[in-house]
């Protein structure tokens, strides 16, 4: 009977609903989960009007392997997988194509909005690093976007020991302008210089070293991701000629052996990781240098 037919939302996982009465066995999901993530959580189970979609040894999302990628959510054609903000906050009105600042992947999304609020972060189709496909952070950690903690106007301090004063943009751009003008005027021109984020995209550093060479007049700049890459830039300096990456990802495709030394892509840069163990599983060799035993050694389909 249908009552005894009927299977319950699974809404364990915090980012996104399934709904097996809204299943049609497509199986996209199932797909997405292995021939784009890589990580074999979801299946079929089942046979003719019973089958139905299930998350690892038919059990909740949350207990499955699944690691909330949403590629699964992504491909289902109808409401059985969706964002539980979509549900909850409807459809989005709008979106702009930004960059996700987590990891260094540096993946494509279309931030879609409603009003001031963003519904739902899509990876982009045309992002270069990734295709249309992202992980758990950049498709859906976006809280801190409206995080109460977050500051949201400039503010000033004549001195430490002084409350923040709550100022326009203008206010703090003369400010800060003046303040450079002045230690620089009684230190000297290389008083002062710039140092980005690792968080920055490639745009914002360039825009910063201009700032600096041209406005401050000195070649006092830096970023903090070339201070974590030293060894990194050293090793690839003595070994390439050049203390930086030779090869974009779209790359990996085309690798036969890959050797990973000392990195563990599937927790700090999944997208890549998916990227390469698809690589693997069509027959590419894998080498892992590490004093861990991270996922890379092995996973579904994957021995290094
Ligand atoms: S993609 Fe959606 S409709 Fe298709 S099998 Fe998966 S959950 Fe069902
Ligand atoms: S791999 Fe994940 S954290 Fe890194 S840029 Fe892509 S979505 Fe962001």
């Amino acid at each position: 009977s249908l009552a005894v037919d009927y299977i319950a939302r699974d809404e364990s996982n915090p980012y996104f609903t399934y709904d097996p009465a809204q299943c049609i066995v497509c199986s996209r999901c199932v797909r997405a989960c292995e021939e784009v993530q890589g990580t074999f959580a979801l299946t079929i189970e089942g046979r003719g009007f019973e089958s139905r979609m299930v998350a690892g040894m038919s059990e909740d999302f949350i207990t499955s392997e699944c690691v909330s990628c949403g590629a699964c959510v992504q491909a289902c054609p109808t409401d059985a997988l969706r964002e539980k903000t979509v549900l909850e906050k409807g459809m989005p009105e709008r979106s702009a194509v930004t960059t996700c600042a987590y990891c260094g992947v540096g993946c494509s999304f279309k931030a879609e909005v409603k009003g001031d609020e963003v519904i739902r972060m899509l990876p982009y189709k045309d992002g270069k690093a990734n295709h249309g496909h992202s992980c758990v952070k950049g498709r859906f950690a976006y809280g801190y976007a409206t995080h109460k903690d977050r500051i949201l106007s400039p503010m000033i301090r004549e001195k430490i020991s002084d409350p923040w004063r709550e100022v326009s943009w203008e206010e703090a751009i003369a400010h800060t302008a003046k303040e450079f003008r002045r230690i620089q005027y009684q230190y000297g021109r290389t008083a002062i210089g710039g140092i980005t984020s690792s968080r920055c995209t490639n745009e914002e550093t360039y825009l910063v070293q201009k700032l600096v060479r041209q406005g401050f007049r000195n070649n006092n700049v830096d970023t903090c991701a070339r201070v974590c890459h030293s060894p990194t830039g050293y090793g690839l300096g003595q070994t390439y000629g050049t203390s930086a990456g030779t090869q974009d990802f779209d790359s990996v495709e085309f690798t036969d052996v890959a050797v990973i030394i000392g990195a563990n892509p599937v927790s700090a840069h999944p997208v890549f990781a998916s990227r390469l163990k698809k690589r693997l599983r069509q027959g590419a060799k894998l080498i892992v240098l590490d004093p861990r035993r991270t996922e890379m050694v092995k996973s579904a389909h994957i021995e290094a």
